[in-house]
């Protein structure tokens, strides 16, 4: 039989104790407290299993399917990217520029787990968030983050940027498009390997949906509503052209806590 300290080993890492706890469905503080409590041969197969996955590459957030976004725990899978720190930069952005009045309008385009149209929706309850994604099995689970946080302040709509949504001017529209280039060498790197590619790459060296967010955008905007959009380090040039060939005002460009440029946005 072995105990939790054994299975920890001599020096655990992070990974190996979220993968005990989500095997033993414990938290990382029981672990510490139980060092010497021994695991039932189902829990430490379990383990195994869990354990081989991550030594194939398989993310941690996929082994375990969920991760943790603006304090909200988030249920993730294939289908879905895994929500980042960068993202939450974005989220933060949108609270502090758009002003908190009842009945603000929010589209979050390519929702994906629903990240950031949740984060946006706990935080304004009385703002309507609407949330879009082209793929089916991502909305699904999106919709179930809704439901699992208690959030009814989003609907969900199946489609491809703006061909399906409901014909209507948004005081806000956020969103965290496919920016890699298909050429980057990181996609054969790391989490991004399992990744849904849909989410992550974009033609003309990864500016497309960025490009076609910013121009079809235009017309979905209320006057003075803001355009916020994440795009990758070395993009702040050609995302800030095209939003001021587009004539948005005021176009600006913001630090993640990387110091990154990684999201810009501007005013219709
Ligand atoms: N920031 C992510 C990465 O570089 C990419 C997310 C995206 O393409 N929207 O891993």
């Amino acid at each position: 039989m072995i105990s939790i300290r054994t299975a920890l080993g001599k020096t655990p890492d992070l990974e190996t104790e979220i993968l005990l706890c989500h095997a033993l469905k414990r938290t990382r503080t029981y672990l510490f407290a139980h060092p010497e409590e021994l695991l039932s041969s189902e829990q430490w197969e379990h383990f195994q299993s869990l354990m081989a996955q991550r030594a194939q590459g398989i993310p941690i957030a996929y082994i375990i399917g969920e991760r943790e976004f603006w304090s909200l725990n988030l249920k993730v899978n294939r289908h879905t990217l895994i929500p980042r720190h960068e993202t939450e930069r974005l989220v933060e952005l949108a609270l502090e520029l758009i002003p908190n009045r009842p009945d603000t309008y929010v589209l979050d385009l390519g929702t994906g787990s629903g990240a950031i149209a949740l984060a946006l929706a706990n935080e304004r309850p009385h703002w309507h968030i609407v949330a879009a994604d082209i793929s089916q099995e991502a909305l699904k689970i999106a919709k179930e983050n809704a439901q699992s946080h208690k959030i009814r302040n989003v609907s969900f709509y199946l489609s491809n940027w703006f061909s399906n949504l409901p014909r209507r001017q948004y005081h806000a529209l956020v969103a965290n498009p496919p920016y890699i280039s298909e050429h980057d060498p990181h996609l054969q790197q790391g989490d991004l390997r399992f990744e849904p590619q849909n989410a992550l790459v974009s033609s003309q060296e990864g500016l497309a949906d960025l490009q076609c967010i910013i121009k079809q955008g235009y017309d979905y905007l209320l006057p003075d509503g803001l355009i916020l959009l994440e795009h990758g380090y070395d993009q702040k040039l050609e995302v800030q052209t095209i939003l001021n060939e587009l004539q948005y005002k005021n176009v600006q460009c913001w630090h993640d806590i990387q110091g990154n440029d990684r999201v810009s946005g501007g005013w219709r």
